[in-house]
């Protein structure tokens, strides 16, 4: 059985930059509704059903015929907003700046924080519908890349260690239209601290 993982702050701990009722309903709506139809999907495949969801994801040339729309769509849901809960979080105030082993990647791979942030942004704006931005670990390097509806990275075999959700149920009660608006203040609730555990996790 596959269950919603807790958030480890409140709905409102992201005022102003993610309002509560969108982080209320991002949680136990959206976020919910993928995990309830992925267990109900796996419910006749007790071969399956006790694997982690990033054991699915990543053998999902062997998943069943049968589930692997859901598998793919309510499964690569559940592992996408598992990561976001994970790297977001209360704002401290001032810069919100990633530091140490993490920096240096950023800046070698993109020259610097400022150039990786304006291609983040500028990545975010080219994603058409609803999908996902991705920093990646490639080699030595950070990538950016993107996977539309809730397609999960893990399926091919990459290692996301920050993402972006720009589905529309992410932001349109406070931003309405404005992706920009929202992409530049997800940079205030980003948990840098977060992200470079992931890095340096096998
Ligand atoms: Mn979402």
């Amino acid at each position: 059985m596959h269950t919603l993982p807790a958030l480890s702050y409140g709905y409102d701990a992201l005022e102003p930059y993610i309002d509560a009722e969108t982080m209320r309903l991002h949680h136990t709506k959206h976020h919910q509704t993928y995990v309830d139809k992925l267990n109900t999907a796996l419910a006749d495949y007790p071969d399956w059903q006790n694997k982690s969801i990033e054991d699915l994801l990543q053998n999902f040339s062997s998943v069943p015929e049968a589930i692997k729309k859901v598998v793919k769509n309510h499964g690569g849901g559940h592992a996408n907003h598992t990561l976001w809960w994970q790297i977001i979080g209360p704002a401290t105030g001032g810069q919100n700046l990633p530091g140490g082993e993490l920096l240096i990647k950023l800046e070698a791979s993109f020259g610097s924080f400022e150039e990786f942030k304006q291609k983040w942004l500028d990545t975010a704006l080219t994603v058409f519908g609803s999908g996902w931005i991705w920093l990646v670990v490639e080699g030595d390097s950070l990538v950016i890349t993107t996977s539309a509806n809730q397609d999960s990275l893990l399926m091919e075999g990459k290692k996301p260690i920050l993402g972006l959700d720009v589905w529309e149920h992410a932001y349109y009660l406070k931003y309405q239209n404005r992706r920009a608006d929202y992409v530049n203040n997800f940079f205030a609730v980003i948990n840098w601290s977060e992200v470079a555990k992931k890095m340096t996790e096998k």
